[in-house]
């Protein structure tokens, strides 16, 4: 009997395999359906400097409009250069949102404007060059330390970078690169500690020069010295600038001149940083009292 058990087994592996690989087929597919719908809009002029942002009563899903929204009806006014706190447990919808404002999606209802202008009406190019995203952990595409920091604009001269990399303390990790600015940077970033992959990102914010900087704080702890060079770093990078941050340390939500907490993609709170935190019924001084740590899990 082995010998037709043995033959059937495999063709039955082998069926599960195709069947798996079609899944995988169909996602794959999904998600190009989806980017597809995301096209270049004619090319809006935005101001110049720092840029404000609105969300007008917008509504998102992953999966189109089946289901509890992943965004209800969200609502936003951050003015050109101030500082917005977004606080909220892990799944309030604290990243969508910073998809939907790099059009990485769009709502199935409502709109996201920038420096006045819905988003979709600029091409992608200038959105994304006008908008940063600083994520915890710094994506290092194969490549030199230059173009990691440039993302290949030639018009960036060497001793700008390297200006930067010093004004945020990064001599000692640049000189100890055999090539300088030519050298390789494996894709993931390999060797980089935590501290030097957020400085690193903070490098790229202060060598493009955007707008708007979306902020996803690195939760983890770093040593006293990196995390003072980061408080600094912040605080040339908020100046003259709009930012949303994603916040995890009190330190930084102090930076913030309005707070915005998001439940279930829903605005449960926001207001003005002072008058929240001086509120005691608002749920931001209760957090404030219990400790951002332990509340934003
Ligand atoms: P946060 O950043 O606050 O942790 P997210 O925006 O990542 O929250 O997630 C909000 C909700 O959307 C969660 O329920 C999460 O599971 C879901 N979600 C996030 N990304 C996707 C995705 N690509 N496809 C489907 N659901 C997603």
């Amino acid at each position: 009997t082995e010998l037709l058990t043995k033959p059937i087994e495999k063709i039955r592996t082998q069926m599960e395999d195709l069947q798996k690989a079609d899944a995988s087929i169909s996602r794959i597919r999904a998600l190009f359906e989806t980017r597809s719908s995301i096209v270049d809009g004619p090319g809006a002029t935005l101001p110049s400097g720092a840029l404000g942002v609105k969300f007008d009563e917008v509504t998102f899903s992953y999966e189109d409009g089946t289901g509890e929204p992943t965004l209800d009806r969200l609502v936003l006014d951050l003015k050109p250069g101030e500082v917005l706190g977004l606080l909220g447990r892990t799944g309030s919808g604290k990243s969508t949102l910073a998809r939907l404002l790099l059009r990485f999606y769009d709502p199935q209802e409502g709109s996201v404007s920038l420096g006045g202008t819905d988003i979709r009406k600029l091409k992608l190019s200038q959105l994304r060059n006008r908008v940063a995203m600083v994520t915890q952990t710094i994506e290092i595409m194969e490549g030199t330390i230059r173009d990691n920091l440039t993302f290949y604009d030639d018009a960036i001269p060497d001793e700008r970078i390297i200006a930067v990399l010093h004004q945020l303390g990064l001599t000692s990790w640049y000189e100890a690169m055999p090539e300088g600015l030519d050298t390789r940077l494996a894709s993931g970033g390999g060797s980089l500690s935590a501290g030097e992959a957020q400085l690193l990102a903070f490098a790229r914010v202060f060598l493009t020069n955007p707008g708007l900087v979306i902020m996803d704080e690195a939760s983890s702890r770093l040593d006293p010295m990196t995390e003072q060079r980061i408080e600094q770093a912040i605080s040339t990078l908020l100046a003259n600038r709009s930012c949303i941050i994603i916040a995890h340390r009190l330190a930084t939500v102090q930076r913030a001149d309005s707070i915005l907490i998001l439940e279930n993609g829903r605005v449960v709170e926001a207001g003005s940083r002072t008058a929240l935190a001086s509120d005691p019924a608002s749920r931001f001084s209760a957090m404030l009292a219990t400790g951002l740590e332990e509340v934003l899990v």
